[in-house]
């Protein structure tokens, strides 16, 4: 299933007739084109804005069948890619980028201080891992053999064209360290993973609550669309369903006996919401018990944890992975296993 979004096409091809029949003081407006990976690529959303013939990339992709097809997409774009940013620390939004480095030569590849910092600690590690254990290395083929690591941003502006996005961060949420960009003058909110459309939420990483704070400050923004970082664009909807899961992930945190039953309210009570592995992966953060028949050990080979302790509120942090996808989860079972000193020493600031 290659599906290829290119959300804002008609909006382009309406725009420059639009902006001449309003007078030469008429600047075509920024358009935002969204390319979703598949599902069995995590629906992972990376997106153009595009703004007076410059293009500021949004997240990287992982694998090179999905990065190929978005250099396919952004190159058909008129424009130069003048910056490529990385929202936050996790290797499907930031692996990719040795391919597109190569794409965009000219282009400045950068990310806020706290992700540059973790991908310098982590990401050879991750990528290794992916390479190595993942699926027993058969991704090794699509993915890449070094990590581009960004240039530390200064300030929270990015300009393309005449636009000036604004950078939002939030230092607990999907990511200990998570950043969206926002461009006021249309009300676009590009979330990174702040928000995922129909895509089960990755809360492996951190707890509900910080998560919900940073939806909460974003809701009471004039937000006219949304960008998320898994699944397709939407409106303000987005957010508020992502705040219902979270509240009700963390109700069920606290009413469920055990991972499996953690597991079974969350992914039932989310009928129609994708890639339910995620679930799986966070049980663990929550209860050290594997949930019961999870898709886990089938998807990655990754074996699960047998602690038969009950409730681990602290091991959250512990995850060196903590990356977002089903695919880092698994990295940072293995991890959490394998050593936990390790992965606090490399967890996010
Ligand atoms: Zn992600």
């Amino acid at each position: 299933m290659n599906r290829i979004v290119i959300a804002a096409a008609a909006l382009a091809l309406l725009t420059p007739s639009a902006a001449w029949s309003m007078g030469q003081q008429a600047k075509k407006g920024p358009t935002v084109h969204t390319f979703t990976a598949p599902e069995d690529a995590f629906l992972v959303s990376s997106y153009a804005f595009e703004s007076d013939g410059e293009i500021l990339l949004v997240d990287a992709q992982m694998v090179k069948p999905q990065v190929d097809k978005l250099i396919e997409q952004v190159k058909k774009i008129p424009g130069k890619v003048t910056t490529i940013y990385i929202t936050h620390a996790h290797p499907d939004h930031y692996l990719g980028l040795p391919w597109l480095k190569t794409a965009f030569p000219q282009a400045k590849i950068v990310a806020d201080a706290d992700t540059v910092d973790r991908i310098a600690a982590e990401g050879a590690q991750t990528l290794a891992w992916f390479q190595k254990d993942f699926m027993n290395g058969q991704l090794a083929s699509v993915l890449p053999t070094s990590v581009v690591t960004p240039e530390k941003l200064t300030g929270n502006k990015l300009k393309v064209g005449s636009a000036e996005i604004e950078i939002l961060s939030f230092a607990d949420a999907e990511a200990k360290g998570a950043h969206a960009l926002w461009h006021a003058q249309t009300g676009s909110l590009i979330t990174g993973d702040l928000a995922f459309n129909k895509v089960h939420l990755w809360l492996k990483e951190t707890k509900p609550e910080g998560w919900i704070k940073a939806i909460e400050a974003l809701e009471k923004m004039p937000v006219q669309k949304v960008y998320p970082g898994h699944g397709e664009p939407g409106g303000k909807e987005i957010l508020a369903s992502n705040k219902s899961y979270l509240q009700a992930f963390d109700a069920a945190v606290k009413s469920s006996k055990d991972g499996a039953a953690l597991a079974k309210t969350v992914k039932e009570s989310n009928a129609g919401w994708r890639v339910a592995p995620i679930v799986d992966f966070a049980v663990p953060t929550y209860f050290s018990a594997p949930a019961e028949g999870t898709a886990t050990d089938a998807k990655d080979g990754v074996k699960t944890e047998t602690k038969t302790d009950s409730k681990t509120e602290s091991k959250s942090d512990a995850k060196p992975g903590a990356k977002s996808d089903a695919k880092s989860d698994a990295k940072s079972e293995s991890k959490t296993d394998a050593g936990k000193a390790d992965a606090k020493k490399t967890g996010a600031k």
